[in-house]
C-alpha cells in the first residue's frame, strides 16, 4: 500500500463538525486543530491557524476533503488573539468575505498590537523587566532593539481587526446550530470556549461540546501570564480569572472537548480538576519561596519549570517571569503575600 502521506489530516467529529490540523511552524505545540462547522448559513471555522504559506495550504486542503471551498466559508469565530489562532483569519476573510468574531477585550488587544510602533513595545518590556528585577544581560537585546528602533519582525504584527463582537452567554447568530459563547479569561483576557449544545452524535452522555481553544488541553497546562498592556495601569488578576474560569466550563459537564491543541477528550471536570491542583500546588511552592523576600525575576528562577532555569532560552524565560508574576499577583490578591515597602525593583514575601 502507498502511504497516503499527502492526505490532510482531517478528523469527522460527527454532526457537522471536523477538524483540520494546521501546522505552525517550528513550534513544539506541532498544529493547531481548526475546526469546521457546518451552519444552514454556510460552513463557520472555529479559529483559522498560523499565519504561514505551510499552513493555509493545509487548511485550504483540509476544508477541501471536508467538500467546502475556502471561498464559501460564511463566517470565523475565534477562541482568542493569539497568531496560531487567529493568524489566517484575515487570508480566509479576503478569500471568502466571511466575518470573523472575537470577544471584545481581545479585539482591544488586536487594534493594539497593530497601532503600537515596535519601539513602544520594547520599551514597554524593558521597563516591566527592569522592574522585575531581570539581570542586565537579559535587558541588553531588548534595549538595543529599543535604541536601534528596528522593526518588530514577529508574527501576528497586523492581526485582522474583528466585524463582529462575541457576547459572553449568548448564543451566535449561526442558523440551524446551537453555539453559545463562554467567557474564559485567564490565558488572554478575551479568551472564549465556545459551547454547542446539542446532543452528541455518538451518543456520549453530558452537555453537548465544547470548543475550548487553549482554555482547556488534555496534556497541557496553557500559559497564565500578565495581560499585557503597555497603556492600562489596571492590576489584573490573570491566574484569579482563569482559575474562576476553569469552574465555569466545569459545571457546563460538556460530553466531549474538541481543544485547539493535541486531541478531542472527554472528562472535563476531571481535567478541571487536574489544572487547579496544579495551580494550587504551584501556589503552595511559591509561598514557602517567598519566606524570604524576592524579585519576579528571583521567583521564576527558583519556581519549577519543564528543565533547569539555566537550560531555558532566553524568550522562553521573560514568559517565565510573567507567569511567576501572574502566581504572585494572585496570592497578593488572597492576602498571602505582599510587596516589600520600598523595594525596587519591588520584592515579594509572604505574610
Ligand atoms: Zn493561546
Ligand atoms: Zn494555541
Amino acid at each position: 500500500m502507498t502511504p497516503q502521506v499527502t492526505d490532510p489530516p482531517v478528523t469527522e467529529h460527527g454532526g457537522g463538525v471536523w477538524s483540520i490540523k494546521v501546522p505552525i511552524p517550528d513550534n513544539p505545540l506541532g498544529f493547531t486543530l481548526v475546526h469546521l462547522l457546518d451552519t444552514d448559513a454556510g460552513p463557520v471555522l472555529v479559529d483559522t491557524g498560523w499565519d504561514d504559506p505551510a499552513s493555509w495550504d493545509t487548511l485550504v486542503a483540509g476544508l477541501a476533503a471536508c467538500g467546502v471551498a475556502v471561498a464559501d466559508v460564511h463566517g470565523v469565530v475565534i477562541t482568542h488573539h493569539h497568531p496560531d489562532h487567529h493568524g489566517l483569519s484575515g487570508q480566509v476573510r479576503d478569500a471568502s468575505g466571511a466575518w470573523i468574531a472575537m470577544h471584545d477585550a481581545d479585539a482591544s488587544v488586536v487594534r493594539r498590537t497593530r497601532s503600537n510602533p515596535p519601539d513602544r513595545w520594547y520599551a514597554y518590556l524593558v521597563d516591566k523587566l527592569t522592574a522585575a528585577g531581570a539581570p542586565a544581560d537579559h535587558l541588553a537585546p531588548l534595549l538595543r532593539a529599543r535604541d536601534e528602533g528596528r522593526p518588530r519582525k514577529l508574527p501576528g504584527l497586523a492581526p485582522a481587526l474583528p466585524d463582529r463582537s462575541i457576547t459572553p452567554g449568548e448564543l451566535l447568530a449561526l442558523p440551524g446550530r446551537r453555539l453559545r459563547a463562554v467567557w474564559t479569561p485567564g490565558h488572554t483576557p478575551g479568551h472564549v470556549c465556545l459551547h454547542l449544545e446539542e446532543d452528541h452524535p455518538a451518543g456520549l452522555r453530558g452537555n453537548g461540546r465544547l470548543f475550548s481553544g487553549d482554555h482547556l488541553l488534555p496534556g497541557i497546562s496553557p500559559h497564565i501570564g500578565l495581560y499585557e498592556d503597555p497603556d492600562s495601569e489596571t492590576v489584573t488578576d490573570p491566574l484569579g480569572d482563569y482559575l474562576d474560569s476553569l469552574e465555569r466550563v466545569a459545571r457546563l459537564g460538556p460530553a466531549e472537548i474538541l481543544p485547539a491543541h493535541q486531541r478531542a477528550f472527554t472528562d472535563a471536570p476531571a481535567r478541571v480538576h487536574e489544572l487547579l491542583a496544579h495551580h494550587e500546588e504551584r501556589l503552595t511552592g511559591l509561598l514557602a519561596l517567598l519566606a524570604e523576600p524576592l524579585t519576579p525575576w528571583q521567583i521564576a528562577a527558583r519556581m519549577e519549570w519543564n528543565r533547569p532555569w539555566d537550560e531555558i532560552p532566553y524568550g522562553s524565560r521573560t514568559i517565565a517571569v510573567s507567569e511567576a508574576e501572574a502566581h504572585v499577583r494572585r496570592l497578593v490578591k488572597l492576602g498571602r503575600a505582599e510587596a516589600v515597602p520600598g523595594s525596587d525593583p519591588v520584592a515579594f514575601v509572604a505574610v
